[in-house]
């Protein structure tokens, strides 16, 4: 089984839950409608990987999102994610209405950073992917059309949340193509990146 570290303690999640289309800006940019209702869909722990990897079967696309860690029932760590999309791929079963997983679920689509013990707020935290130095993406919590709370509270009525799950919130604009070679950074701030508070860093060079 593949794990995820938090707190100096190895997890072992058996699934992970992602929220598509959490961010107006994103799903603006690929063209898709601003959900009314919580686009959901899974990636099992054969997907979890603390390798950036560029190109499987086509060029990779990265998604970077705050993680959050389940324990008991509830929200114990956060750390940051990589969601990694066969975006051509997924394009064609989108238009075919089939199911994303082929796109979505492979093996080494979910790069995790460590898990911290999670901040009691939420609501303003802020976080940015740096590409070989040049920001893009910057997402914040108080821009997710779902909230944590929200996203908890909707997989609780279909799906058990075992510990250690992992749930994925969705990516703000600025996604793109994973360059071989390519320098990533993420980092996550307790409050607006101005303040320079970072929580976590996280580097992955592409392979
Ligand atoms: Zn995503």
């Amino acid at each position: 089984m593949n794990i995820v570290r938090f707190n100096g303690r190895e997890l072992s999640p058996s699934k992970i839950v992602c929220v598509g289309r959490n961010y107006v800006d994103h799903a603006k940019e690929l063209g898709n409608e601003v959900p009314e209702n919580m686009v959901l869909f899974f990636k099992p722990n054969s997907s979890i990987s603390h390798k950036l990897i560029s190109f499987l079967g086509e060029q990779l696309h990265y998604e970077l999102e705050i993680a959050l860690l389940v324990e008991q029932g509830g929200y114990v760590g956060i750390g940051l994610g990589v969601d990694l999309t066969k975006r051509e791929l997924q394009s064609v079963l989108k238009k075919s209405g089939l199911p994303w997983e082929k796109a979505k679920a492979f093996n080494q689509s979910a790069v995790f950073s460590e898990f911290i013990r999670i901040p009691t707020e939420l609501e303003h935290l802020e976080y940015t992917l740096l590409i070989d130095g040049d920001l893009r993406q910057h997402g914040r919590v108080s821009n997710m059309l779902f909230k944590p709370e929200a996203i908890l509270s909707e997989c609780n009525e279909f799906v058990s949340l075992q510990d250690g799950d992992i749930i994925m919130t969705g990516t703000p604009k600025g996604v793109g193509e994973i360059k071989k070679g390519a320098y990533f950074k993420a980092q996550l701030f307790n409050g607006s990146i101005e303040s320079g508070d970072v929580l976590l860093t996280a580097e992955w060079q592409a392979q």
